[in-house]
């Protein structure tokens, strides 16, 4: 393990303060994606933070207001941390990619590569206890390459002191419709994170 291991624990890495990297990811050239974005999307709520969340990348309605899962996925996201007793407005999100790729296409290995020195210094930032990834790329960002997230969802992992619990992408959920089997896994992993939250509360 694991790529997430070296990132939580990382050296601050010139991370800065929350703000001056904010800034510094808003104005990232370092890929070409940056050529088709309406603005880089850095991260909704504030470091530090006990509890973390990482998504894929910004897709049309994050691109359009500059904050991650403000679309239909991240409406649902929001539902479900309500009903698990989890205010989003306490936690940070943020995503594997800044910027949003073309169509919405899968993230490309060279974007990912490129972008995620921003994700590094996020986490470096926020310092969480708890680290909920949010499909397959950013759970193979947190776990290594060869994860698949059907076979990893709803578990938890220890890495370097923080506990990293992959759910399913909320995009999912909504493809397999309301009472889906990837809606109920997504629901029951939200329940798992809200859970170990609070065991790492009562630590
Ligand atoms: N999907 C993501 O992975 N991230 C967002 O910010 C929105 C949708």
């Amino acid at each position: 393990m694991l790529e997430g291991a070296a990132l939580v624990r990382a050296a601050a890495d010139g991370a800065g303060d929350w703000e001056s990297l904010r800034t510094l990811v808003r104005s990232c050239t370092a890929c070409p994606l940056w050529q088709g974005r309406t603005q880089a999307v850095f991260a909704d709520g504030n470091a530090p933070a006990d509890v973390m969340f990482v998504g894929e990348a910004p897709g049309f309605h994050e691109d359009q207001q500059g904050i991650p899962f403000v679309g239909v996925s991240g409406q649902l996201l929001t539902r479900l941390l309500a009903e698990a007793g989890i205010e989003r407005s306490r936690v940070v999100i943020a995503n594997v990619l800044k910027c949003r790729p073309p169509a919405n296409r899968d993230p490309l290995p060279d974007e990912i590569a490129t972008c995620k020195g921003w994700l590094r210094r996020q986490v470096h930032l926020v310092d969480p206890a708890v680290i909920c990834t949010l499909g397959n790329f950013a759970t193979r960002w947190a776990l290594g390459p060869s994860v698949s997230i059907t076979r990893v969802r709803g578990q938890r992992f220890e890495v370097s002191g923080v506990t990293v619990v992959p759910a399913f992408h909320p995009s999912a959920a909504l493809r397999s419709g309301p009472n889906g089997t990837q809606m109920q896994a997504l629901r029951a992993d939200i329940a798992t994170l809200a859970e170990v939250v609070a065991e790492r509360a009562r630590r």
